[in-house]
């Protein structure tokens, strides 16, 4: 019989790069370098909310922590340290092995520290945070977009969220559209690079974890400003290409979460620069629309082909909105 000391000796202690005190004492410890500001933020994962009893665990691990790095590449942090506090039913030594396996095979690209946690016999649960540095002055946020500038995503929107309505049997995919696309929504990949790349460039960054419409409207909401983007500009995968501008076309791809790309904010001046990044990192970047000055009502606007809006209700997932409980 595994003790919780053994789990954790077992599966998450691992060789340390960046840190003073680990795993092992009451508190970890590190040193933040003179000039950095600590970024930190906070994800939980829970079952029946966020994924299903039946998921895979080596996936499951990825995402606790991708959803984090994602959230320090929208605020141009480079990632170090994270704390992983975790709920299970059993010490399954194979399902816990397999977390770990895709923990820590994406921490290790990052080559971020897992330095501390909690373990408790509960229903499953992953509550990790995340904690990384950024040059002071020049984190990024939702609060700097002005109008007139560009706004610009990464790689394509709505892929994860047609691979969830696949799973939930409302529609069918070809078999290789939907492995492709069920990886994306099971092993999101966090834009980190381009965050580190977008200090000092970008007016305002979000990572897209609840829908275009919805995140867009937190960047407009904290920035004081409106936005219009172009349908036809929306980078979406071929899968979703082949729905057109049907209603579950503009459910994925402006209302559909998981994609963990980036939307970001520059001044039209700063194009080239952008377009320098994409080929550096080899990263699709599209511009899809502009900053607006501030409106009453609906502060995302989306033009569709013929120039007509394309309604969208506007928020992204709200788990205590009327209706979600
Ligand atoms: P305490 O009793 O002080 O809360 P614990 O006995 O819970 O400490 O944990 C022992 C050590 O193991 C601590 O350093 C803690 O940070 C670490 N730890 C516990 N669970 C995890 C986990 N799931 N991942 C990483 N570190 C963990
Ligand atoms: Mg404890």
């Amino acid at each position: 019989m595994s003790s919780e000391f053994d789990i954790i000796r077992r599966h998450f202690v691992r060789p340390l790069r960046q840190t003073r005190q680990g795993i092992g004492d009451d508190c970890a410890r590190v040193a933040v370098q003179p000039g950095m500001e600590l970024v930190i933020t906070s994800d939980l994962l829970i079952e029946n909310t966020h994924f299903l009893p039946d998921a895979d665990p080596e996936s499951l691990g990825h995402k606790a922590l991708a959803v984090n790095l994602s959230d320090l590449a929208a605020a141009g942090a480079t990632p170090l340290w994270v704390t992983l506090a975790a709920a299970l039913p059993r010490a399954d030594e194979d399902w816990i092995a397999a977390f770990a396996r895709g923990f820590f095979a994406l921490a290790e690209r990052h080559e971020v520290d897992l330095i501390g946690g909690d373990t408790t016999r509960g229903a499953r649960c992953f509550c990790v945070t995340a904690m990384g540095e950024v040059p002071a002055g020049l984190g990024l946020g939702r609060g700097g977009a002005r109008p007139g500038d560009d706004i610009w995503v990464s790689g394509e929107l709505g892929g994860a969220a047609l691979a969830l309505e696949a799973r939930l049997g409302r529609l069918r995919l070809d078999p290789e559209d939907l492995r492709a696309l069920g990886a994306r929504l099971d092993r999101p990949e966090p834009q980190v690079e381009l965050g580190g790349r977008l200090r000092g460039l970008a007016s305002s960054a979000i990572d897209l974890s609840d829908g275009l419409a919805g995140d867009l409207g937190h960047v407009c909401e904290r920035s004081g400003v409106a936005a219009e983007i172009e349908w036809a500009e929306l980078p979406r995968p071929a899968a979703l290409e082949a729905f057109g501008d049907s209603a579950l076309s503009v459910r994925c791809a402006l209302e559909g979460g998981d994609d963990y790309e980036l939307l970001f904010t520059t001044p039209p001046s700063r194009r080239d620069e952008i377009r320098a990044i994409a080929s550096d990192l080899s990263l699709p970047l599209a511009r899809i629309g502009a900053i607006t000055p501030p409106v009453t009502g609906a502060r995302v606007r989306v033009r569709g082909a013929h120039g007509a809006d394309i309604a969208h209700a506007g928020r992204g997932y709200d788990h205590f909105a009327a209706g979600t409980a």
